[in-house]
């Protein structure tokens, strides 16, 4: 994970400290961005700007990790990951109880692991 490193993610970064989901939002089009992204995926502009999200949102993909990518996340395994499309227009990935399904109403929570603050999604 090279999420904390990354600058163009920084901002999102610091809502998760604030336990807000931020996510960008286009300055010019309105359009919502699915990833941190440099410019637009809808008019190309680069004016965008990061917004909070209220935390709700639809699943939209799952998938349970039974290996865990890094030393730091052994202690989660088996755990459940979501994509999820925030009622915003924007998508991220996130972990989630297990056992929810896609097109399940969710609401974002957070849990601290490893001295960072990771995304949990509940069902609503
Ligand atoms: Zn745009």
């Amino acid at each position: 994970m090279t999420t904390v490193s990354d600058p163009i993610s920084r901002p999102f970064v610091e809502g998760l400290a604030r336990g807000v989901l931020c996510y960008q939002r286009c300055m010019d089009c309105d359009a919502a961005q699915k990833l941190a992204r440099y410019a637009c995926r809808s008019c190309g502009s680069t004016r965008l700007e990061w917004q909070d999200s209220v935390g709700g949102g639809t699943v939209f993909a799952t998938s349970v990790v039974a290996r865990a990518p890094s030393d730091a996340y052994k202690a989660l395994v088996p755990y459940t990951l979501v994509l999820v499309d925030l009622d915003e227009g924007a998508r991220l990935m996130g972990h989630a109880e297990p056992g929810v399904a896609i097109g399940e109403r969710v609401t974002a929570g957070f849990f601290e692991h490893e001295g960072r603050r990771l995304i949990r999604f509940r069902r609503a």
